[in-house]
């Protein structure tokens, strides 16, 4: 976990994206703390939490922002209620300031949801409106511990990925597989621009 008490070098903020219930909180929690719940409701208060560690010998700080905020535009999670909020939300301040800054962005969705992979275009979409347009993005199926309920095939995430030119990997936070490589690759590629 890297050395917290020396000074550090660079932090990096990146944010995390895509529909409710993903398991974007417990990728984080996972990335933060090492912890996961199962019964994980409350994100609420919380906007980021950070990790120092080395890249390269240097300290970076990744302060890793959560969508703790914004949660309630995907209860109603019909795709059509989806559209209208995102484009509501576009012209929200809050929407701007959770981007703000970003260098880093975590689109993910749940290996067991097609509907959450569907939305991926549109996450993406509003990324692009407001983010820095050299964001490095990761795509990120998430819960692949539910193998047997896989309902999106690791070839069409990665071929999108590939289209959108954005890095892909699937993680599991249950089982704590892949998620320190998502945010190394992420934080590492922002290291190489940033250097
Ligand atoms: P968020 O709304 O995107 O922040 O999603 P949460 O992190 O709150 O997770 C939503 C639900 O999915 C919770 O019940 C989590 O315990 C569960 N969950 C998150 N990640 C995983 C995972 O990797 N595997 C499994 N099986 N469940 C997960
Ligand atoms: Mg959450």
């Amino acid at each position: 976990y890297g050395d917290a008490s020396q000074k550090i070098d660079y932090v990096f903020k990146v944010v995390l994206i895509g529909d409710s219930a993903v398991g974007k909180s417990q990728i984080l929690s996972r990335f933060a703390r090492n912890e996961f719940s199962l019964d994980s409701k409350a994100t609420i208060g919380v906007e980021f939490q950070t990790r120092t560690l080395v890249i390269q010998h240097k300290s970076v700080k990744a302060q890793i922002w959560d969508t703790a905020g914004q949660e309630r535009r995907t209860e109603l999670s019909t795709a059509t209620n989806l559209s209208l909020l995102m484009i509501v939300n576009r012209y929200r301040a809050v929407t701007s300031a959770y981007y703000r800054g970003a260098m880093g962005a975590m689109l993910v969705y749940d290996i067991t949801k097609r509907q959450t992979f569907d939305h991926i275009p549109r996450w993406l979409e509003e990324l692009r409106a407001h983010a820095d347009k050299n964001i490095v993005i990761i795509l990120i199926g998430n819960k692949t511990d539910l193998e047997d309920q896989r309902a999106v095939p690791t070839e069409d995430a990665k071929e999108f990925a590939q289209k959108e030119e954005l890095f892909f990997l699937e993680t599991s936070a249950l089982g704590a597989t892949n998620v320190e490589e998502a945010f190394m690759t992420v934080l590492s590629e922002i290291f190489n621009i940033v250097n």
